[in-house]
C-alpha cells in the first residue's frame, strides 16, 4: 500500500464531512473525526497523525493498550466497542472517552473503579436506536432515567450519546436513526440540566454523511481512512 493513501483517504474524508456540513449549515469545526484504528498497524496510524489526526478510536480493550505505548501524548483515545466489566480496572485512566457504556452494571464498576483511582471517567450511553438484537445499547426509552441515576456516581461523568445504525446498502435509510438520536440529545439536554451533553457518536465509512447532516458531532471511521483502495 503506497504511503500517500491514507493522506488522500483523509483529505477526501474531510472534503465529504466539510461539503455534508455545509449542506446542512453546520460549522465543520465542530465535528471530530475519530480514526478507528482495529486491525490497523501502527505505521498506518502514525501516517493518519502525521494529517493532524489526533483523535483514535479502538474496540478492544487488548487492542487499545498493546498500541498506545508507541504513541506520544498529544494522542486522544477512544474505546468505541463492548466493555466487558472485568475489563474496567485496565482501561480507566487510560482512555480518554468511553463511547460504550451499555448497561447500570457497567456504569457501577466504571464509578467504583474510577474513584478507587481517584478520577473521573468521562463516557456516551451507547443506544440502540434500531433496536436490532444484535447490538449493545440501551433502549432510547430507557436513555433519560438512566443518566439522572448517573448523575449520583461520582466516578463517571456523561457527556452524550453513541450509536451504531444497521449496516445498509443505501445509508438514507439509516437516516431515522439518527435523527432519533439527535432529537434524544437534544430532550436530554432540555431536561437534565445537570448532565453535559457534548457528544453525539454517530456515523461510519459507510453513512457518516448522512449522520453529519443529522447533527452528529463525532464520527468514528476506519475503513475510509485505512483502506488500501
Ligand atoms: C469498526 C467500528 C467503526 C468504524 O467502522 P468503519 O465502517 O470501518 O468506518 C465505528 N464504530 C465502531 C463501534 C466500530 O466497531
Amino acid at each position: 500500500m503506497d504511503r500517500s493513501v491514507v493522506r488522500e483517504n483523509i483529505a477526501r474524508l474531510r472534503g465529504q464531512v466539510l461539503a455534508a456540513a455545509v449542506k446542512a449549515g453546520r460549522n465543520p469545526a465542530d465535528i471530530k473525526i475519530i480514526a478507528v484504528t482495529k486491525n490497523v498497524p501502527e505505521e498506518r496510524m502514525l501516517e493518519a497523525l502525521r494529517e493532524g489526526i489526533t483523535e483514535l478510536g479502538e474496540n478492544r480493550v487488548q487492542d487499545l493498550l498493546a498500541k498506545q505505548p508507541r504513541f506520544g501524548p498529544g494522542v486522544h483515545w477512544h474505546l468505541i466497542g463492548h466493555l466487558q466489566t472485568n475489563k474496567v480496572k485496565s482501561v480507566v485512566g487510560r482512555v480518554d472517552l468511553i463511547h460504550s457504556l451499555d448497561s447500570w452494571r457497567l456504569a457501577c464498576e466504571l464509578d467504583r473503579r474510577s474513584r478507587e483511582a481517584g478520577l473521573v471517567s468521562e463516557v456516551l450511553v451507547q443506544v440502540n436506536v434500531s433496536g436490532e438484537k444484535s447490538k449493545h445499547g440501551l433502549d432510547p426509552t430507557e436513555v433519560p432515567d438512566f443518566i439522572r441515576s448517573g448523575l449520583d456516581l461520582a466516578g463517571i461523568s456523561v457527556r452524550g450519546l453513541m450509536t451504531i445504525a444497521p449496516l445498509v446498502d443505501d445509508p438514507e435509510e439509516v437516516r431515522p436513526v439518527f435523527r432519533d438520536l439527535k432529537r434524544l440529545f437534544d430532550s436530554i439536554r432540555l431536561s437534565i440540566p445537570a448532565v453535559s451533553m457534548t457528544y453525539l457518536s454517530m456515523g461510519m465509512t459507510n453513512d457518516y454523511r448522512v449522520a453529519v447532516e443529522e447533527g452528529a458531532n463525532m464520527l468514528r471511521v476506519g475503513t475510509a481512512i485505512f483502506s488500501g483502495r
